[in-house]
């Protein structure tokens, strides 16, 4: 099934000032200008971020009277909601349009007691792996911290998981494993992750949080001081001359480099490990092997292997390898002591699972 649909409700541009997106510290500063009190801060980030209100007459702690004055200056966004699709196996994937019509997806992954909700960082991508949809797609531009915290809120508008102490809940995680390179948009996945984090409001832990990135090398050491999120690496092949091909940031940042990087991760030395994400593909890098020369590439890592069978689109030049060539992979790796589990796909009915998110913006469809 593909998605072409016209915007059903898209953010309006008010020409107000958006509260979501905004740091603590830039929040009190908008305040202070407006002569509004310190504490202010504290009532509207809660009601907005604890409670996820988006209209300030719910703001019931604070008077009426100012409820309107703030309502005349300030927005509480979300992203427009173009489709909602859920898959039989209850995947839930929306179609985002945001105010200037450009569009991304964002994707619940539903587990018994849990779930995550996989989140984009920019409209297109500009890595071009090739066994990803998404790098078939230009890139469009980055996502703004209000857009890339904002699909986390409207998942919980969504799953009615409002306010952030509610249990049991559906919507325990965030994978940025959607469209676009995190590493590319550093400034405002940062900003939004610690939005996202911040105890007073969503209250995700870090430890909930995976940052997946094909290998952004420079840009690796900086996330465990700034966020300190678990690690996901978009490995995929075990030498150069191969990855070159399928991930072709690996010219700029080899194998060896984007290694030394992991080891050096803050995180990983703190009993927590990274996440090696290895998509299986027919006859190109799922040989024994391959997978014994995985073994050997990562050892002094503390590590985990996420091999995850090809999604296929239309036009994709790999097909996912046999089940029992997954499962050989799999063994060699665990006897080595690697937990390897196979990822499921998900939502592969909707056009939902790892590597399929492809979407074209309004505009640029229309002048198309
Ligand atoms: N740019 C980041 C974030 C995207 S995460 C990164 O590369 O890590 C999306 C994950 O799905 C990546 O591991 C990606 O390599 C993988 N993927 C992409 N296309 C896929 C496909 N067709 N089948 C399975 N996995 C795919």
């Amino acid at each position: 099934m593909s998605i072409i649909a016209e915007p059903a409700i898209q953010t309006p541009d008010t020409g107000k000032i958006d509260l979501v997106g905004m740091s603590r510290a830039e929040m009190a500063a908008e305040f202070d200008r407006l002569g509004l009190p310190a504490f202010r801060v504290k009532q509207v980030w809660h009601w907005i971020y604890h409670h996820g209100v988006r209209d300030f007459t719910e703001m019931t702690t604070i008077a009426k009277g100012m409820q309107q004055e703030l309502a005349g200056i300030f927005d509480i966004s979300r992203p427009g909601i173009s489709t909602e699709q859920t898959s039989t196996d209850g995947t839930r994937k929306w179609l985002m349009s945001f105010a200037d019509g450009k569009m991304a997806e964002a994707v619940h992954i539903p587990e018994f007691d849990r779930g995550a909700v996989c989140v984009s960082s920019q409209v297109g991508c500009t890595l071009n792996c090739r066994f990803c949809h998404t790098g078939t797609q230009l890139m469009v531009r980055n996502l703004t911290a209000a857009e890339i915290v904002g699909q986390f809120m409207l998942a919980r508008d969504s799953y009615g998981e409002w306010p952030s102490s509610k249990e049991p809940r559906q919507l325990t995680n965030i994978v940025m494993m959607g469209m676009g390179e995190p590493l590319y948009n550093y400034d405002n996945v940062v900003k939004a992750l610690r939005i996202v984090m911040d105890e007073e409001g969503i209250n995700v832990s870090r430890r909930r949080i995976t940052l997946s990135t094909a290998g952004v090398v420079p840009m690796i050491p900086q996330i465990g001081a700034d966020l300190g999120v678990q690690l996901a690496i978009s490995l995929h092949a075990v030498n150069d001359d191969l990855r070159d091909e399928i991930v072709p940031i690996n010219k700029k940042y080899p194998i060896a480099d984007l290694l030394d990087a992991c080891r050096a991760y803050p995180e990983a030395r703190n009993s927590r490990r990274i996440t090696f994400e290895y998509v299986m593909l027919k006859g190109m890098n799922d040989t024994p092997a391959d997978a014994r020369e995985l073994v050997r590439l990562i050892s002094g890592i503390p590590a985990k292997i996420n091999l995850i069978p090809f999604n296929p689109w239309p036009g994709a030049p790999y097909e996912c390898s046999t089940d029992e060539d997954i499962e050989a992979f799999a063994e060699i790796v665990n006897r080595a002591g690697y937990s390897s589990p196979v990822r499921k796909p998900r939502g592969r009915d909707i056009f939902a699972a790892c590597g399929q998110l492809k979407t074209e913006s309004l505009r640029e469809r229309k002048s198309a």
